[in-house]
């Protein structure tokens, strides 16, 4: 999965991406950057969630 890495200022691949809630009810994947390491999020949603989690 893509998501924006803020220490790359560009989209990178996300390591090991886990669906978490927010505390909004809605659906965001956290995981880290394949290059740097640093923790990156990406909101989702609740399909794209759902899919994740099968
Ligand atoms: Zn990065």
């Amino acid at each position: 999965m893509e998501a924006y890495c803020v220490k790359c200022k560009a989209k990178s691949d996300m390591k090991n991406p886990k669906v978490v809630r927010t505390k909004k009810g809605g659906y965001m994947a956290k995981g880290s950057c394949a290059k740097c390491d640093t923790t990156m999020c990406r909101m989702m949603s609740k399909e794209q969630a759902e899919e994740m989690e099968k």
